[in-house]
């Protein structure tokens, strides 16, 4: 726990100046934006008069979010999906297929609204949750927050293309969570569909599906003609009995932030995928630093509920501002609570963003004198290029860096702008961001920004490599 010199003294209403001299005469010398440890912090405060009252997370977050030994009442819940793949290998076309098929003909003219997540009933009357956002980019950003989502993924992929960079990526997101994966091989309605060449592509990332003899569930599938999409909810269903999933529904809702906006008519609207408990009508509810009351609760069909129990997505209206997708919702007993808390991650924000402000972000640097700390001898690395030729002289320029004692591991690599998904991956995994004659996309660079992780720039091979080689070589530097 740190706190930066002028937080510190405008928290005791002193003048930074004053908190600077005192320090000096402890000889520690210091700058104003410097960020100092709690336990320099509380002398500071004592020695200019001020009592001190320290608040540790576990106190303000006591409770809200893990109550053992009151979910005695555990009963089934619906499994929650993630579809993932290559790009253009359907997954849109699947989410959407199978979202019209389930539409009830006559039901309030088969209108579905886009709310970020939807529930449809298996053919065994079974109710699926898929969340409506494709690909992994939602699915590591919440991961990366730690949040779990999803139980089940469905891995897309084209009869006609194949096993592709993104579906790797998808395989390792779904397995470094532990999700099991069902395999969905689409547009069999292709001429050149081959799903046996898919079958045994899969094969060569552990991914063994039951035709091959494994027990990974698979199914041929066509978004277009929707063929098998039936069979699909099937295996769902199957794969969720398996999973036994269960909660309590008997207790104050808790859950997790799907997507959030400022609705010009309604104010902050959050979808909150309800995880354990049931979220009703007037419930005072926070979620990161947002608090309010429940006011009106929709579906995915914009109808009007009083309450949503586990894997039931929901509109909720009544935040007093759009809170962030990944946050975890809980209700609280009281108003005076939900202050309590949210002022209290508010302050956490904002000494980080100080923190960082004050260049303790992630640099190369300082990057390197974590990885120094936790004695690891690997160096992660995201990289995003112009074209594939250059990613490929990256690697293999900086493959020739490594030693017994120390490595590039590039954690992902791949030609174009840097996404939003290439910030949640380097996040999730510790690694430093690189772009080559590229630059990043508008959420990208607010991602970075907002995560402090700095994304590094570069057009001249020989300089970026220079700057991991000298990286590297400070990892094997002996600690001072
Ligand atoms: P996403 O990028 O994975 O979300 O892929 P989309 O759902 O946007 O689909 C990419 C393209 O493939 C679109 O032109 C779709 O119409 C087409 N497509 C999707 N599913 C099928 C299918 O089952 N059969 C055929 N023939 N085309 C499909």
């Amino acid at each position: 726990e740190t706190i930066t010199i002028q937080e510190l003294a405008n928290r005791m209403s002193e003048r930074g100046v004053d908190v600077i001299k005192l320090l000096m005469k402890q000889g520690q010398m210091h700058k104003i934006t410097d960020v100092i440890d709690a336990d320099t912090a509380q002398l500071v405060a004592e020695e200019l008069g001020h009592s001190v009252k320290r608040v540790a997370e576990s106190d303000v977050e006591e409770g809200l979010f893990d109550t053992p030994g009151e979910d005695d009442h555990l009963v089934s819940r619906p499994p929650v999906v993630t579809i993932m793949g290559h790009v253009d290998h359907g997954k849109t076309s699947l989410l959407d297929a199978i979202r019209q098929a389930n539409v009830v003909s006559g039901e309030a003219g088969g209108i579905t609204q886009h709310i970020g997540a939807y529930q449809v009933v298996a053919p065994n009357g079974a109710p699926i949750t898929f969340i409506d956002t494709p690909g992994h980019a939602a699915f590591t950003a919440m991961r990366a927050r730690g949040a779990k989502v999803t139980d089940v993924v469905v891995l897309v992929v084209a009869a006609d293309d194949g096993v592709m960079p993104q579906t790797i990526e998808a395989i390792n997101h779904a397995r470094a969570a532990n999700v099991p994966i069902i395999v969905a091989i689409n547009k069999i309605d292709k001429p050149d569909a081959k799903p046996e060449r898919v079958r045994s592509e899969l094969l060569q990332y552990e991914v063994q599906v039951e035709s091959m003899g494994g027990e990974t569930l698979e199914v041929e599938v066509s978004a277009l003609k929707r063929t098998n999409l039936d069979k699909l909810l099937e295996l769902i269903a199957l794969q969720a009995e398996l999973l036994d999933l269960k909660s309590n529904p008997d207790r104050p809702a808790e859950g997790t932030v799907i997507e959030a906006r400022l609705d010009r008519g309604r104010g902050p609207v959050a979808t909150v995928l309800v995880q354990r408990g049931t979220m009703r009508v007037g419930d005072i509810i926070v979620a990161g630093s947002q608090s309010g009351r429940v006011r009106a609760l929709l579906d995915d069909k914009g109808a009007n509920v009083t309450s949503a129990g586990p894997s039931f997505p929901v509109e909720v209206l009544g935040f007093a501002g759009a809170p962030d997708a990944g946050d975890r919702v809980a209700v609280v007993e009281s108003e005076a609570r939900a202050r309590e808390i949210t002022e209290y991650r508010e302050r956490l924000k904002r000494d980080k963003a100080a923190a960082r402000g004050a260049g303790a972000g992630r640099s190369l640097v300082e990057m390197m004198s974590q990885l120094k700390t936790a004695g690891l001898k690997e160096f992660p690395l995201v990289i995003k290029g112009d074209v594939q030729g250059s990613v490929e002289a990256i690697i293999s320029a900086l493959e020739k860096l490594n030693t017994d004692e120390v490595a590039a591991r590039i954690v992902h690599a791949g030609v174009g702008g840097i996404t939003e998904s290439d910030i949640a991956l380097a996040e999730a995994s510790g690694a430093v961001m690189i772009g080559f004659n590229v630059r990043a996309h508008k959420e990208a660079r607010e991602a970075s920004e907002r995560l402090g992780l700095e994304i590094r720039y570069y057009n001249i091979i020989y300089n970026l490599v220079d700057d991991v080689k000298a990286a590297m070589s400070g990892l094997l530097a002996p600690t001072l």
